[in-house]
């Protein structure tokens, strides 16, 4: 469609297709990494307490409650912490207010489809380096000059952890514009790079509360490093949404954070079924990426991906399949309850014995 209304930008625009959220019943739904567990009992408690009289009152434009929280659980000062509606906003204006340079940004050819996104929304210049053979983020690739750094970690969607002291080394070269690490599933069993944050002044490290802390519905994401960077992302915020945290999403993150044991409990419950299915995988015959992450992705030597996916869907299991090149062979299957994989396994099963 084209309307002589819009803007050229509008008209540019190529935007980002989110994985369905199917209105059937009944389904096993594999498809946009969610936790299978439901959020902390205290976080909502906490959103139950700020429904009432006060929502007709704005919320506190720098929820000071959830960066206290958040600024308690990393041991970091509360100037290092942004939050914002999502950690798809916090990117939104990292790309604007931070990656926004002359020379182009680098980031892998196969990663968070987003980050091309939002460069055609800000007209930001990309470069994208190669994964390895083995779908390995290389960052000795990454040393040439550039207007900043952004990946995943572990990248998605293939799930590979890439070591901290990787990114630390990274850190020593590339000290003239800002790497920033999207950790949206580090908890699942990678290792967070928000200590780096205290040495490193171009370091930004990004994290949402939708998939380890079970609140991809409240729409919660946070940005955490040095408050220079912060102060960008201020300025930005303030120039677009002062409030985009209403009170309940403001009080229920910040106990989400609170509530350690819940969250060591259920990403432990998710970490042991990750190694259930993919040793399940395997044994029908998939290659399984090694995945650090709330997801796994595997392809079969003898089953096209587009193919696959679409059988299982005829059996109400919906997953993710990118038509990308180097993965189109692949399946994205997140993690879901052990009832929830064992079903994704007997459908496998069923339509390899076809
Ligand atoms: C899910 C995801 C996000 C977005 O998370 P929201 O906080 O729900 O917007 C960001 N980056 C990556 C790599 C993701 O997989």
């Amino acid at each position: 469609m084209m309307s002589r209304f819009w803007s050229p930008l509008v008209h540019s625009l190529v935007p980002y297709v989110p994985g369905e959220q199917p209105k059937l019943a009944n389904l096993v739904k594999l498809n946009t990494n969610e936790n299978p567990y439901g959020p902390s009992p205290a976080a909502i408690a906490a959103m139950q307490a700020a429904l009432g009289d006060d929502l007709r009152l704005y919320p506190d434009p720098d929820a000071d409650v959830l960066k206290q929280a958040i600024a308690r659980y990393y041991a970091v000062d509360k100037s290092m912490v942004f939050v914002g509606n999502g950690s798809d906003e916090v990117l939104a204006h990292v790309f604007h207010g931070l990656l926004q340079h002359g020379q182009p940004i680098l980031f892998p050819d196969i990663t968070y489809s987003f980050y091309p996104v939002y460069c055609g929304l800000y007209g930001v210049k990309y470069r994208q380096i190669p994964l390895d053979d083995s779908f390995s983020i290389n960052l000795s690739d990454y040393g040439c000059r550039n207007g900043g750094i952004i990946f995943p970690n572990p990248n998605a969607p293939t799930g590979v952890l890439t070591p901290v002291a990787h990114i630390e080394a990274l850190l020593q070269e590339n000290t003239g514009s800002v790497v920033v690490i999207d950790e949206a599933y580090i908890d699942f069993g990678g290792e967070t790079a928000v200590p780096l944050t205290q040495q490193y002044p171009n370091l930004l490290v990004i994290q949402t509360l939708s998939k380890s802390r079970s609140l991809a519905g409240l729409r919660v994401g946070l940005a955490i490093g040095h408050p220079e960077l912060i102060e960008a992302l201020d300025r930005i915020k303030n120039s677009f949404n002062s409030y985009p945290l209403g009170r309940m999403a403001i009080a229920g993150a910040a106990a989400a954070f609170d509530d350690v044991d819940y969250f060591r409990h259920t990403t432990s419950a998710v970490i042991n079924s990750r190694v259930t299915l993919c040793n399940e995988l395997a044994a029908l015959g998939f290659d399984v990426l090694p995945s650090a992450a709330n997801f796994v992705f595997a392809r079969h030597p003898g089953h096209d991906g587009s193919t696959l996916t679409q059988a299982l869907r005829e059996r109400s299991v919906i997953v993710r399949h990118f038509k990308a090149p180097r993965i189109d062979q692949f399946l994205r299957i997140t993690v879901g309850s052990p009832e929830q994989n064992a079903a994704l396994v007997s459908a496998l099963r069923a339509i390899l014995q076809r």
